[in-house]
């Protein structure tokens, strides 16, 4: 589906797929639950879903002539944090608005995780004390100004590296892959699950597995807590991937399955139940999970599965994103495991 476009190698190629054999067990047995490992995908300062965006972004920004890539995110945005490994590892400069999204008194939340990588690997840093928005911001306009009036050659991606034209792509070919690596498997997944918050991860996974019929098998778990924004910018970005690829068939709202019982209480903080799978999926597993993104969306698999959601026999991917660094800015609620 992705022949027409051109690919920035960032990742170490497709990536593993892992069956969560005590975790399906606890859940009951009648369900098997894997893992695709999104989270081990590239050697870029951690790697995560990102990555696999920028891989059809960065032949682009090469092609503009830019020389700074210009992004936004939270103060733990992991999304900023890849922008800032690819910008090292194509020679670009790196300019990062990173807003206050995030209502976390932890000490070192501004000091660790994310953003330590991120200045550690050189971007210029500007903290902006504005709430969560998934949409466009002034303050990314600001900077992508400020950028050029400096004589540079800002290169904009926008949050999540979403709403950009290529931001589909790169999940049209996790789709891909998933199904190649099926064919090898011997079996086919039945349920694709997913954490959603600006969306294109979800809407490219969605154009990806319409080609066989799976688009509303993939089950997003709304971690932004605004999930009509969320629900809106999926549906917009698999209309505007599909047509950009060639598709010839339009999505409506109701391919976009959204799950929105476990956002809470905000974007960003974790609720005790999203601790309790972040715990359990760690002391099953030793899978890693954080308290913004997979950890809701952890919890929300095995709260599906607990309530019967998935048929009995059911394989369910877990698509784990990444985002562990960010769990270092929640010490105080980890302190004792
Ligand atoms: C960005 C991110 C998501 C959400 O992906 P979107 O494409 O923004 O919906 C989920 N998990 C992690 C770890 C992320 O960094």
């Amino acid at each position: 589906m992705l022949q027409n476009f051109d690919r920035y190698p960032l990742t170490f190629g497709p990536t593993p797929i892992e069956k969560l054999a005590r975790l399906s067990e606890h859940c009951g047995g009648k369900v098997e639950l894997y893992a695709k490992r999104e989270d081990c995908n590239s050697g870029l300062a951690f790697g995560g879903n990102k990555i696999r965006k920028l891989e059809y972004i960065v032949p682009d920004a090469i092609a503009a002539g830019a020389d700074t890539l210009v992004t936004i995110g939270g103060v733990q945005s992991n999304h900023t944090r890849q922008v800032a490994a690819v910008a090292a590892k194509i020679g670009m400069k790196c300019r990062l608005v990173q807003e206050s999204w995030v209502p976390v008194q932890d000490a070192v939340y501004d000091r660790v995780g994310n953003i330590l990588m991120s200045r550690v690997m050189g971007a210029e840093i500007e903290l902006v004390d504005e709430g969560f928005d998934i949409g466009i911001r002034e303050s990314w306009e600001r900077a992508l100004e400020d950028v050029k009036d400096k004589g540079g050659i800002p290169y904009p991606i926008p949050a999540g590296a979403s709403v950009h034209k290529y931001g589909g792509l790169g999940f049209v070919g996790f789709a891909e892959e998933v199904r190649a690596q099926e064919e090898a498997l011997g079996f086919r997944f039945d349920y694709i699950v997913v954490c959603t918050v600006t969306g294109s991860t979800h809407a490219g996974m969605l154009v990806g597995f319409s080609k066989d019929g799976r688009a509303r098998n993939v089950i997003g778990i709304d971690a932004s807590c605004t999930p009509e924004q969320t629900h809106a910018q999926v549906l917009d970005i698999a209309r505007n991937t599909g047509s950009l690829i060639g598709l010839d068939r339009d999505f409506t709202a109701d391919d976009v399955v959204l799950k929105t019982d476990y956002a809470y209480p905000t974007y960003g903080v974790p609720s005790a139940e999203t601790n309790a799978a972040i715990r359990l999926c760690a002391r099953l597993e030793g899978m890693m999970t954080d308290p913004v993104y997979e950890g809701k969306s952890m919890q929300g698999m095995i709260d599906l599965v607990q309530n019967d959601f998935f048929p009995s026999g059911s394989k369910v991917l877990y698509a784990h994103l990444g985002g562990v660094p960010a769990i270092n800015g929640y010490s105080y609620i980890y302190r004792n495991g």
